[in-house]
C-alpha cells in the first residue's frame, strides 16, 4: 500500500472543501485506487466538517498534530488526540519539524504518540536533519535518535506511518539525490526493524515533491508514499502526483 498525505498547514476555509472533493472525484475512479490511500490534513477548524463530509468517501482526514495530554485538560488552544477521535479523524501528524521547531522535544512526542495510538488514531512521525547537520553528516545519526528517543516496540507498528522529510527541502523546491535518498530511506528502515524486532513501519518521503519530481520517486521501491505540503492545496497538482506516480 502507498500513501500520499497532504498537509496543508496553515490553509483553508469552509469551501476550501472543494479541492478535496475534486481529489476524491478522481481517487475513487482512478484504476489504481486499490494500490494508494490518499490522506489531506487541514486545520483544526476544518476537521469536524471535513471528517463527516469523507466519512464513507475515498479520501481520508487527518489533523497536522494533536496535544500531548489525554481527554481533556486546562491548556489553552490545546486538542488532545481523544477531541480528533470524537470528530471523525483517523490519522494525526506527530513531529513535523515546524512543530518540533516551536518545542515539541522527543519525549513530548513519545507522549503524543502514546496518546494517539491509544485513541486508535493511526500516526504519521515525521522524522528530518536540517541543512548544518546534512552539511556535517550527521544525518543518519540525528534519524535514529528521532526514532529511537520516541517508538518503540511495545507500540503498535501497524498504526504507524514514518514520514522523512529533510527540513532543507520542505517547501525550498530542493530534493535529495536519489542515491542519497535511497541510503536514507534504508537506513530508517534498518533503524525502524531494530526497534520493532521484525518488519518496518512504512517510510514515505516529504519535501517539495511535485507531479515531476515523483517521476525520479517512484523508482526508489524502497519509498512508501509522500507527504505533501505546497502541492496538496491544488487538486491539480495533487492529483498529477498521484497520477505521475503510476503512469
Ligand atoms: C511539509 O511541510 O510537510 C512539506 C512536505 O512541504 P512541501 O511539500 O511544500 O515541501
Amino acid at each position: 500500500m502507498k500513501y500520499f498525505i497532504g498537509n496543508w498547514k496553515m490553509f483553508g476555509i469552509p469551501k476550501s472543501i472543494n479541492i478535496l472533493k475534486r481529489i476524491n472525484t478522481f481517487c475513487s475512479k482512478d484504476k489504481n485506487r486499490n494500490k494508494y490511500k490518499a490522506i489531506v490534513t487541514p486545520p483544526y477548524t476544518l476537521l469536524e466538517t471535513y471528517s463527516n463530509y469523507f466519512k464513507t468517501k475515498h479520501l481520508t482526514i487527518g489533523s497536522q498534530n494533536c496535544y500531548q495530554k489525554d481527554k481533556f485538560s486546562s491548556n489553552t488552544a490545546a486538542v488532545s488526540p481523544y477531541m480528533l477521535k470524537s470528530v471523525g479523524v483517523k490519522y494525526t501528524l506527530i513531529g513535523h519539524s515546524d512543530n518540533r521547531s516551536e518545542g515539541d522535544t522527543d519525549d513530548i512526542l513519545k507522549e503524543k504518540v502514546k496518546l494517539a495510538l491509544k485513541n486508535n488514531l493511526k500516526v504519521v512521525f515525521c522524522i528530518g536533519e536540517n541543512k548544518t547537520q546534512k552539511k556535517n553528516k550527521t544525518t543518519f545519526n540525528i534519524l535514529k535518535r528521532q526514532l529511537t528517543k520516541v517508538l518503540e516496540k511495545k507500540l503498535n507498528k501497524n498504526n504507524i506511518i514514518v514520514a522523512y522529510e529533510p527540513i532543507w527541502s520542505i517547501g525550498s523546491g530542493k530534493i535529495p539525490s536519489s542515491d542519497d535518498l535511497e541510503k536514507t530511506i534504508i537506513h530508517i528502515k534498518n533503524s525502524l526493524k531494530k526497534i520493532f524486532r521484525k518488519k518496518s513501519p512504512a517510510v514515505l518521503y516529504g519535501g517539495s515533491v511535485d507531479g515531476n519530481n515523483v517521476k525520479i520517486f517512484k523508482k526508489i521501491t524502497q519509498i512508501d508514499g509522500f507527504l505533501i505540503g505546497g502541492a496538496s492545496k491544488s487538486s491539480k497538482k495533487f492529483i498529477d502526483i498521484i497520477k505521475n506516480y503510476y503512469r
